[in-house]
């Protein structure tokens, strides 16, 4: 086997999830072990960091204090961001190696079946000028690898760069998300599908929608955790 990573050979090894799941292990050892998974506990609510003894990080426990509206309930993410995730991320994402999502295909089924089995599963889109630029949606070739049915019913209003943007003007944005289907949801939780939470604001401002057009709950499965 070659490694779809590094591009080295290396000798595959057997496990009963391949075979049942049919999947190649296409990157070696080596390489996955670069990726850092969160397994320290973290914030209940976000995934974020936490002080010591905490259920909760410093932003949801001011959520809380403050009564602010959290419409989404629990976000998942399976990564901490770290160089060696955002070197992937720049190949996967900007350079356009669309292979490199199989690093993580495994990954993200498992996620999704432990915590979020049978829930409709919502992708964050792009802008359309974003995706003519790209050529593709980094979570819909995410999805595809990981073998996850995707329900597309959610467009963005807004086109300008998020990256653009410093973190206070990211947050007081308006709602840059429309729901596109004809049909509304039916009575359904949902779990949204991105590749990075951040401030978490694109996940909130989705939930919020999913929330007047049917959902029963909304969560959201992230790939890394900024
Ligand atoms: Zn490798
Ligand atoms: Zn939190």
């Amino acid at each position: 086997m070659i490694c779809v990573y590094c591009g080295v050979r290396f000798v595959e090894k057997f496990s009963f999830h391949k075979l049942f799941f049919q999947t190649n292990e296409l990157t070696c050892s080596q390489c996955i072990s670069k990726f850092k998974k969160i397994i320290d506990p973290v914030c209940e609510i976000c995934c974020g960091y936490i002080i010591e003894n905490q259920k909760l990080c410093k932003n949801c426990i001011e959520y809380i204090s403050l009564k602010l509206e959290m419409p989404l309930i629990i976000n998942k993410s399976i990564f901490h961001y770290t160089n060696e995730i955002k070197e992937w991320l720049n190949k996967f994402k900007f350079c356009g190696d669309v292979q490199l999502a199989s690093i993580f295909a495994d990954d993200l089924m498992e996620y999704y079946e432990n915590s979020f089995k049978n829930y409709k599963i919502v992708p964050i889109p792009l802008s359309d000028a974003r995706l003519k630029e790209r050529g593709f949606n980094q979570v819909e070739v995410l999805a595809q690898y990981a073998g996850l049915n995707l329900t597309n019913c959610l467009e963005r209003i807004h086109t300008e760069k998020q990256s653009k943007l410093n973190r206070y003007e990211r947050l007081s944005r308006e709602q840059v998300f429309s729901y596109c289907c004809a049909e509304k949801i039916d009575n359904e939780p949902i779990v949204l599908l991105d590749d990075v939470y951040t401030t978490g604001k694109t996940v909130q401002d989705a939930a919020t929608i999913l929330l007047q057009n049917g959902a029963t709950e909304v969560h959201s499965l992230t790939l890394i955790r900024a």
